[in-house]
């Protein structure tokens, strides 16, 4: 099997199920409980979320744990809105984001929000938009790092500074797709909430986190028990997030070597790809993650041609993993081509450090064989 999806999801580390194998066996207890070994299995987790801070270098912050990056978005944003529901407040996302954001604004339009979508036509958010966006009511600002479709990268850095200097409202930045796969030219830190979730950095499925900032009290949108300060109630598994955090530092730790190696067969892809005819490259002039390339046949659906290609045992993806029941058209693609047809024949090819340069060829000759 020629894997081109770790997009959508990762195979975990075979030291990370070590990890969750022995941690499980010993403490497997209730983190909750005041006897000594669930007094124990609560310090793992402090430890794990010690060392997730580090390699985040975060000070300052907490850390939610969640089911994933989904309800992690949905904790940030929802969190941070339903104090202020019928407040005629204004809050502002894109036009591209995954579903777990753009359909929670969604929801909070017909809830009464003002709610501001920024265009992204070049892929990335427009800091003049941005700017003129904000207003005095603006309380919350949500923005992806890397787009999961196109693989584009906002401009986090210089966001930060804008909503910093021209509002009061709090930042909201999904990062699963840039954590440990490209070095931020921002500081951690300076962003209010951060989503990531672990599937996606050869960890387990299952948990997600949002890092918020101290100083802020989010509203729950589940409410059960006293776990996590009871913002995100429920037991936690002692086990699944020491694994993961083992998950978090091996990642990081390779980033750099990975990136130079991925970046190669990325650069060697597209070329190949711009020689084909029947096929455009869903890219403008931003910057983009070499992890991902999003593509589209002029004459055949992107599902077809992921059937198609599985036949020769090659999987792609056809967008976010999260939108492939239903079948609409990918705004990410959309936003930036302005062509309906192009958004719904598209697939997402995904790189990873395991591929090769022969099954990049492989792949390469199946899709001229589909495009002739
Ligand atoms: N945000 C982005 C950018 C994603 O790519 C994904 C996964 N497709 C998610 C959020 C949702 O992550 P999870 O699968 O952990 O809910």
């Amino acid at each position: 099997m020629i894997y081109f999806d770790s997009t959508a999801t990762t195979k975990p580390q075979t030291e990370v199920l070590e990890s969750y194998k022995v941690v499980n066996e010993k403490y497997w207890y209730n983190p909750s409980g005041m006897y000594k070994t669930s007094v124990f299995s609560k310090n793992l987790i402090d430890k794990a979320s010690s060392n997730i801070f580090e390699e985040l270098q975060v000070t300052n912050k907490k850390i939610y744990y969640t089911s994933g990056a989904t309800e992690a978005n949905n904790l940030a944003i929802l969190g941070i809105c339903m104090s202020y529901v019928k407040q005629d407040k204004h809050i502002i996302t894109t036009y591209i984001e995954h579903p777990s954001v753009y359909n929670v604004f969604k929801k909070l339009e017909k809830l009464g929000f003002n709610v501001t979508y920024l265009k992204c036509d070049n892929g990335i958010v427009n800091l003049d938009e941005l700017k003129n966006a904000l207003t005095k009511d603006t309380i919350l600002v949500s923005i992806m790092w890397v787009n999961n479709i196109i693989g584009s990268i906002n401009p986090i850095k210089e966001i930060i500074e804008i909503v910093k200097d021209n509002s009061h409202a709090k930042l909201h930045i999904d990062a699963v797709q840039g954590l440990t796969k490209l070095k931020p030219n921002f500081s951690f830190n300076e962003v209010d909430l951060l989503t990531f979730t672990f599937h996606k950095i050869e960890g387990l499925k299952g948990l997600g986190a949002l890092i918020c900032d101290k100083k802020i009290n989010l509203t729950p949108i589940i409410y059960g028990g006293h776990q996590q300060e009871e913002i995100r109630p429920g037991t936690l598994d002692p086990s699944l997030i020491v694994a993961n955090a083992k998950a978090l530092r091996i990642a990081n730790s390779h980033l750099d070597i990975h990136l130079e190696y991925v970046r190669k067969l990325y650069n060697y892809l597209e070329n190949e790809l711009k020689k084909i005819p029947n096929i455009d490259i869903n890219k403008t002039d931003a910057e983009y993650s070499p992890y991902l390339m999003s593509i589209s046949f002029k004459n055949i659906k992107g599902e077809t041609v992921m059937h198609a290609l599985e036949q020769s045992n090659i999987y792609v993806g056809v967008g976010s993993a999260c939108n492939e029941k239903n079948k609409t058209i990918e705004r990410a693609v959309y936003a930036i081509t302005k062509d309906e047809t192009r958004a719904i024949n598209m697939i997402r090819i995904s790189i990873s450090y395991h591929n090769t340069k022969e099954e990049i060829d492989y792949l390469i000759e199946k899709i001229k064989e589909l495009g002739n």
